[in-house]
């Protein structure tokens, strides 16, 4: 995605918990999609999470299936369907692999995919804009943008 001038919502870092934020903050108001930026170093969603649970070679979460980044609990278990053994006891906890498929899904589901700008976020500088106190989200590629 290109940086905008200005955004409302600044949101850094594209693990888990940012796609939760902008499922629910989408659900509540469909034409904050335009106000949203969100920053990371590897330019996708979950890319830091996908990497770390390769790492440690983490066979499943340790929450159970109503946990994610989707606003319907119930919609990872619909998307586990027909994949009965990647939900593990005692409490139905997600596999590794499907909840990487479902949060990739999540994505599409919610048109996120170019909704992360390539950057580490080095700085958040209060400042006046136009009258009013916003922020300076300051970035490593040199960039920087107005955040709400
Ligand atoms: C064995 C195991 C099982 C787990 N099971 C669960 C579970 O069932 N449920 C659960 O909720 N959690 C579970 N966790 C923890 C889970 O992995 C973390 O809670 C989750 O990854 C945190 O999400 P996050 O979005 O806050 O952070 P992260 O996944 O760490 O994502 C943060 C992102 O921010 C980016 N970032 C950091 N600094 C900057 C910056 N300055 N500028 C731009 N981007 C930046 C990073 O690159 C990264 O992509 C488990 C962990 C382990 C080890």
């Amino acid at each position: 995605m290109s940086l905008p001038i200005q955004t409302n919502i600044a949101i850094v870092g594209a693990g888990p918990h940012a796609l939760t934020l902008v499922t629910h903050l989408l659900q509540k108001r469909e034409k904050y999609r335009h106000k949203i930026t969100v920053f990371d170093p590897s330019g996708t969603w979950m890319s830091q999470w996908r990497q770390q649970f390769a790492a440690q070679e983490i066979p499943h979460l340790r929450s159970p299936a109503v946990h994610h980044p989707d606003p319907d609990p119930f919609s990872l278990r619909r998307f586990a369907e027909n994949r009965p053994n990647e939900l593990f006891p005692p409490y139905d906890l997600p596999g590794t692999k499907l909840f990487q498929e479902f949060s990739q899904d999540v994505v599409s589901r919610w048109q996120l995919e170019d909704k992360v700008y390539k950057a580490s976020v080095t700085n958040i500088a209060p400042i006046t804009y136009r009258g009013n106190p916003q922020f300076r989200v300051e970035l490593d590629d040199g960039n920087s943008t107005i955040a709400r």
